[in-house]
């Protein structure tokens, strides 16, 4: 069993960060083959802004809600691209999933991932296969409940919503987009994967790593 307190949070936006940084210049291509090539460069604005925001906290006095709250305030006066009010939203509505818990347990950090993926999906409208980032977040939330309801743990079921992000980020290749920017390439979006799917990939990846190593 797994306990997470903000110290690990914190520690899980420095995670994400670091991961998205790394991989900016990858999710820029991939934005600029049917978007406008700024995915990159927002998903890292955001998350560096989350981390500072949080890594500013007195992580012993401020509970997951607060902090998590911080970070999704950070993240959309950061971001001007779509993702800002996605993200924003996920960060928020996780934090309204774990309100009055000063740790987390593993049913509590999946209730967390769970929240996120749905308040990504409340804010944009994305259905599954609209190639957005829905189809990576959605199966993954699905995934990390299913696994838990088996009786795993946290690190086993953030490790099958990994691989279910991957094959949903993989699957939007074979997609039209139908929400957000590339959604006016129509079928010219085809064959190609959506950026915030493959960053979704990066995000939930770097989130197992930070809850669980
Ligand atoms: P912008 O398109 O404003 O430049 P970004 O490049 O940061 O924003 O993000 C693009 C990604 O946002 C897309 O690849 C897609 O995954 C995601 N996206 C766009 N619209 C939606 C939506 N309505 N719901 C979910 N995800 C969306
Ligand atoms: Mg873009
Ligand atoms: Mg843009």
């Amino acid at each position: 069993m797994t306990t997470i307190d903000s110290a690990r949070l914190a520690g899980m936006f420095a995670a994400i960060a670091a991961a998205v940084s790394a991989d900016r210049d990858r999710l820029c291509a991939l934005d600029g083959i049917i978007g406008d090539a700024d995915h990159g460069i927002a998903m890292d604005l955001g998350f560096s802004a989350a981390r500072d925001a949080v890594a500013a906290l007195d992580a012993a006095a401020t509970d997951p809600t607060t902090l998590l709250n911080t970070a999704a305030k950070s993240f959309l006066n950061a971001v001007g691209a779509s993702s800002g009010p996605l993200y924003a939203t996920a960060f928020m509505r996780g934090a309204a999933a774990v309100k009055g818990k000063t740790t987390l347990d593993d049913a509590d950090a999946v209730a967390m991932f769970q929240a996120m993926a749905k308040g990504i999906q409340d804010r944009g409208k994305a259905e599954p296969g609209e190639k957005t980032m829905m189809d990576a977040w959605a199966p993954a939330a699905q995934a990390a409940g299913e696994a838990l309801a088996s009786g795993k743990g946290l690190a086993d079921s953030l490790g099958a919503a990994v691989q279910a992000a991957k094959a949903g980020a993989e699957a939007t290749k074979a997609m039209i987009a139908a929400k957000g920017r590339a959604s006016r390439l129509g079928e010219r979006s085809l064959g190609h994967m959506d950026p915030g799917a493959a960053s979704a990939v990066t995000v939930i990846e770097a989130m197992r790593v930070a809850l669980t190593g």
